[in-house]
């Protein structure tokens, strides 16, 4: 079998969007003065789907979020002549091929995402030229369900906020996801509203369900310090992205305080970047992408390493690859799961864009044994709300 073709499309959502309300989650540009829009750190309103086709007709899917027009570029020009013609079964050979070609300007960032969009590609081949889901190519089934987190919870009246969290109860889930609206501008009146959304979200789920609170890179060491104790108080299973991921520093500062656990590596890629964050001691879980990290072929590296030093790996924001990846690692307990009600950030584009992403029931997902590979296919379903960008 080898590698006849690469495809790589760009669907922008023209849908109805409903965007979240101003200080819905901090993000790094509330560092600076002027923050201009609040939506721009999180405007993914497109995605990049990867196909890679085989000489005997296998066609696997793939993609990407972030910058996807950058994505399709590097796929379409650099990465498709490495990769055609080669043997997707030589999946570790195929991903060097990927990374040492393009290592001057490639390594992290959109470079990683664009190779995650390929890897995971050739792995969905893998699955379907074998009639097995990925999973059962990367160590099998590890648990009867994959229990998730609901995670959104963004800052908003606090009415609202616990009227949100109840839904989420009432769904089954032992686990939430709340967003920090306010950061070092807003001062000790940020602080106070920042911890009243805590409360809330705490009051509504009781003490017995495990409570994420999400930074998104938006605070600074400094305030991060001072709101280390306060947060204590709600006992929350971990504080996310407290501060920008390059601050390796300040990650592990945060983590010796030994108050709340520090989670993050959402933003970090490859196995070198996660063995300066477990080296450096800086978090206490961590939150790769598959789809950014590396793919599958990196993602498995990581969770290999990660269980030799015990953090737990939690994947970022739920979606088939990561479900997969899941499944298959003892070492990875839970899963992020986003409620989809409407188009507002753009990572619930996954959704609108491919069936066969499962659905939580009570709490929790599963993977079908008997569906090959991956176990997602482009969706007609919201086919007309999606431009395809050239
Ligand atoms: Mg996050």
């Amino acid at each position: 079998m080898k590698i006849k073709a690469i495809r790589a499309t760009v669907y922008e959502w023209q849908g109805r969007t409903v965007p979240p309300q101003q200080n819905f989650c901090t993000n790094p540009m509330n560092a600076l003065p002027d923050r201009g829009d609040a939506m721009a750190s999180f405007r993914f309103h497109s995605w990049l789907v990867c196909e890679v086709e085989t000489d005997n007709g296998l066609i696997g899917l793939g993609n990407c979020a972030l910058a996807p027009q950058v994505a399709k570029t590097i796929i379409e020009r650099h990465l498709a002549p490495l990769v055609i013609g080669q043997d997707p079964w030589d999946t570790e050979y195929v991903w060097q091929r990927m990374y040492r070609q393009t290592m001057a300007w490639g390594r992290k960032g959109i470079g990683m995402a664009a190779i995650s969009a390929v890897d995971l590609a050739i792995w969905d081949i893998l699955g379907k030229a074998v009639g097995k889901p990925v999973f059962k190519l990367l160590g099998g089934r590890t648990k009867a369900k994959i229990p998730c987190y609901a995670s959104k919870l963004y800052s908003q009246p606090l009415d609202a906020l616990a009227a949100e969290a109840q839904r989420y109860v009432d769904a089954g889930f032992q686990a939430v996801k709340m967003r920090f609206g306010w950061g070092p501008a807003d001062g000790p009146a940020g602080m106070r509203r920042n911890l009243d959304l805590v409360r809330t979200v705490r009051e509504v789920i009781g003490p017995d369900r495990d409570l994420m609170c999400e930074a998104y890179m938006g605070w600074t060491l400094d305030y991060a310090r001072r709101m280390l104790p306060k947060l204590a108080d709600y006992e929350p299973r971990w504080l996310e992205e407290p501060v920008i991921p390059d601050d390796i520093g300040g990650y592990a500062e945060l983590r010796a305080l030994g108050s709340v656990p520090i989670s993050g590596g959402e933003h970090e890629f490859t196995l070198y970047g996660f063995k300066h964050l477990l080296d450096a001691g800086a978090i206490d879980v961590i939150q790769y992408d598959t789809n950014r990290v590396g793919g599958i072929t990196a993602a498995q590296k990581i969770n290999a390493l990660a269980e030799a030093y015990g953090i737990p790996v939690i994947p970022h924001a739920g979606q088939m690859h990561n479900y997969h990846v899941t499944m298959a690692n003892l070492n990875c307990p839970l899963s992020e799961y986003f409620p989809v009600h409407d188009v507002e950030i753009g990572n619930e584009l996954f959704y609108y864009l491919f069936d066969g992403e499962p659905e939580p029931s009570d709490g929790s997902i599963d993977l079908a044994d008997d569906v090959p590979g991956l176990g997602i296919n482009l969706s007609q379903r919201h086919a007309a709300s999606f431009r395809v960008v050239s």
